[in-house]
């Protein structure tokens, strides 16, 4: 069966065309369901971009349970894509098929499990994850505090900044199948490289257990606070964007590579190159989410031709378009 991060692989720019048998029509299992099941739901409110069409299904779980039994009677029939704060993502203009499942409240607590560990809901986000640590004195999570993300998102991706990442500080995660079982994956079975891991594709992380070291709450809110200045500096943070649109390539610095082809501040439709950071597209107001791919494919161009470098998109790109 088709599933969503098969097309995230597909980085030629063609926006894929992809046949969900029965999309909104398929039948999703109502039977039972606590949390908030709706059809035909916009993601645009839900992203950074403030873009894209709407879920053919969005679930909103009340509990671990709720998601459990959900994702079981739907047993993998119709795809799944889990949905965090929406910072590294084009939702395409056609929206998405299948379900997409957002991780509420119920899943966003973080508590100290040890003197350096700590347990975190999936939809648990990169600050609260970040002063917990400082208030009980563990370092080597702070890099987590500029990262506008969700747990889930962060051990998907392999976040990273300054120099640190997930793949750095994971123990292990509890994850659910497409299947609804649940299983606990040690950080080794995610197989970690640069912003990417081998989660199945569909799986929803719906908690994580991150380890740092003994450290002093002060300084680490001193360089908690380094890191929010230096974000407030570099990136465009009161924005409509996506966070970083391309990989950095091998040895180099995408930003640098996209500022020398001559793309600071170019535009297409409402969508255009921050002028403040080169590797950030931002929505100027009224972008449209091809808009903003289409501008990130045209920059890939313009840096092959100046460089010769093929840019990876970092941002998931999904849906129809
Ligand atoms: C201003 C800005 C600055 C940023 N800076 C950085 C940075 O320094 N370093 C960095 O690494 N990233 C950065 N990002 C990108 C983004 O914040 C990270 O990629 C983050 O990990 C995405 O988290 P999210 O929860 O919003 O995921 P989303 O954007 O919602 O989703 C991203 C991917 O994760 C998957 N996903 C989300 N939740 C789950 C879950 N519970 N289970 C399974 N899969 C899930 C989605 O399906 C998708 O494939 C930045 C973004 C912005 C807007």
């Amino acid at each position: 069966m088709v599933q969503p991060d098969d097309w995230f692989d597909l980085d030629d720019g063609s926006a894929p065309t992809c046949a969900v048998e029965g999309g909104v029509e398929a039948a999703v299992p109502v039977e039972g369901v606590r949390g908030k099941l709706t059809a035909k739901a916009p993601l645009a409110k839900l992203v950074w971009f403030k873009t894209g069409g709407a879920a053919d299904w969005l679930f909103e779980p009340v509990d671990l349970d709720d998601l459990k039994a959900f994702m079981e009677r739907l047993d993998g029939n119709l795809p799944v894509m889990a949905l965090g704060l929406g910072s590294n993502m084009i939702i395409r203009d056609g929206g998405v098929p299948g379900v997409v499942v957002r991780l509420g409240k119920p899943f966003a607590g973080v508590s100290v499990t040890g003197e350096t560990t700590l347990q975190c809901g999936g939809g648990a986000s990169g600050i609260l994850v970040a002063s917990t640590a400082r208030d009980a004195g563990i370092a080597g999570l702070e890099f987590l505090r500029g990262i506008p993300g969700t747990v889930g998102g962060f051990v998907r991706m392999n976040g990273g900044a300054y120099g640190r990442e997930v793949a750095d500080i994971l123990v292990d995660c509890d994850v659910i199948l497409p299947d609804g079982e649940m299983v606990t994956l040690p950080a080794s079975d995610l197989q970690y490289s640069y912003r990417h891991s081998a989660l199945l594709e569909g799986a929803v992380v719906v908690s994580a257990r991150f380890e740092g070291t003994p450290g002093d709450p002060e300084a680490i809110g001193a360089e908690m606070d380094r890191i929010a200045e230096a974000r407030e500096n570099s990136q465009p943070l009161r924005t409509k964007t996506g966070g970083s649109t391309f990989k950095n390539p091998e040895g180099g610095k995408a930003w640098q590579l996209v500022d020398e082809a001559g793309c600071r501040g170019l535009k297409l439709g409402g969508a255009q190159v921050s002028e403040k950071h080169t590797n950030f597209l931002i929505n100027t107001g009224d972008a449209t989410s091809a808009d903003i791919e289409g501008l990130g494919e045209l920059v890939r161009d313009k840096v092959k031709a100046h460089s010769g470098v093929a840019l990876e998109w970092e941002i998931q790109r999904v849906g129809r378009p």
